[in-house]
């Protein structure tokens, strides 16, 4: 048996990303650079990806840069606007529950001598768009902030933040992590009011080492890396064709089915969700108006790390708090007001298409068969 419910940590690549970048190695293996028909080809393959992510944004093609994934796009972002605005405005400001790579890039900011404010959920777990505003001041030149919650699948209130700061503030460049939320919620920059928002390939069916940052017409930023002309000098190097290919066909695919896909997800969060009530000892920890996509939830007496190998004997895959901590607790479901115990028995179950009612149904089952082996028993 194979069950794969760790959708929020990678997914399988797309028939229609395979094909294209299996298209590409062949037929599209030049340089974009190159002035010759080789090169041509090449740069039509880049130029049709970025036509087809725009698409799924709503936004221009020329806005795109494409990097090596999320990861770098959060980092061109946060310390590209930092360098270009923060000169006089020292402050920057962001959450206390975003992803590794968004904390990592404040933590170099702290260190080059930025003030850094990371805004907290309030007791009840939820984080505020007034709490966001109110940290932005005069002096502040960037503020980052998630849509989708990778951990708890909470949806941040992005859109009323960044509109509340645009209007006091409109000097700020507001900036969103949209991993989770890309192809999976309705995403649109310009709709959330972000000048740089992020999104990476292999969450939603194309390869790893892929992804964009999309960057509003005027927005400044100082590149991460100097080099060759290309993505406008914001990301130098020759792009890897066939990866971009590929995450332009996948978006392409996905784009069409974005609501019948929340729906038919939602329905089996819901089901989930309504199965793991009527277990002793299981609490929901998402919330639920969050992302159709990821359920987190706690088995007391039973720890992440034991449920995960036993699961994963029997073949189905789930994550703990989110995978790229292997493990590791990030702090973020505390931040939520998850208490220590629960965090440290928490699974994350999350969601594509691809899922049936029966995936469900077998990750309850192994689940009571855990209760029964091995609660108490330790
Ligand atoms: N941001 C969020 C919210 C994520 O969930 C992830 C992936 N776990 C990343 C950023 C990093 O993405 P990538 O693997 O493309 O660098």
């Amino acid at each position: 048996m194979s069950v794969y419910l760790d959708s929020a940590a990678t997914t399988r690549p797309g028939e229609a990303c395979i094909a294209a970048m299996t298209e590409a190695l062949r037929e599209g293996w030049g340089n974009p650079s190159s002035l010759h028909r080789v090169g041509f080809e090449a740069q039509c393959r880049t130029d049709r990806a970025r036509g087809q992510i725009a698409a799924a944004l709503g936004c221009d093609a020329e806005c795109l840069i494409f990097t090596s994934g999320a990861t770098e796009s959060n980092h061109l972002a946060i310390r590209g606007a930092a360098a270009a605005y923060g000169r006089r405005r020292r402050r920057v400001v962001t959450t206390t529950v975003e992803h590794a790579s968004v904390r990592g890039a404040f933590d170099l900011l702290a260190e080059q001598g930025y003030e850094v404010v990371r805004v907290a959920p309030g007791a009840d777990g939820i984080l505020r768009a007034e709490d966001v505003a109110a940290a932005v001041d005069e002096n502040t030149c960037l503020v980052s902030m998630m849509l989708v919650n990778n951990e708890t699948g909470a949806i941040l209130p992005v859109q009323q933040s960044f509109a509340m700061i645009g209007r006091e503030h409109s000097h700020v460049i507001r900036h969103c992590d949209a991993v989770q939320g890309f192809l999976k919620l309705p995403v649109s920059p310009e709709k959330l009011h972000a000048d740089l928002l992020t999104v990476s390939g292999h969450k939603v069916h194309a390869c790893k080492g892929v992804g964009a940052l999309y960057v509003k017409k005027g927005v400044r930023l100082i590149p991460l890396l100097k080099g060759g002309e290309q993505e406008k000098r914001l990301r130098p190097g020759t792009e890897s064709v066939p990866l971009i290919a590929g995450f332009g066909a996948a978006a392409a695919e996905l784009r069409g089915t974005l609501a019948a896909r929340a729906e038919y997800v939602g329905g089996l969060r819901a089901a989930l969700t309504e199965q793991l009530s009527a277990m002793e000892g299981v609490t929901v920890q998402s919330p639920a108006d969050g992302s159709p996509y990821i359920l987190s939830f706690s088995v007391k007496g039973l720890r992440s790390e034991t449920m995960l190998h036993f699961l994963s004997e029997k073949g189905i895959s789930v994550s703990s708090g989110s995978a790229c901590s292997k493990g590791k607790q990030s702090g973020v479901l505390e931040q939520f007001g998850i208490k220590p115990d629960a965090a440290d028995s928490t699974l994350r179950v999350s969601f594509c298409a691809e899922n049936t009612p029966e995936d469900v149904t077998a990750l309850c089952d192994a689940l009571r068969e855990a209760q029964e082996r091995l609660v108490h028993k330790r």
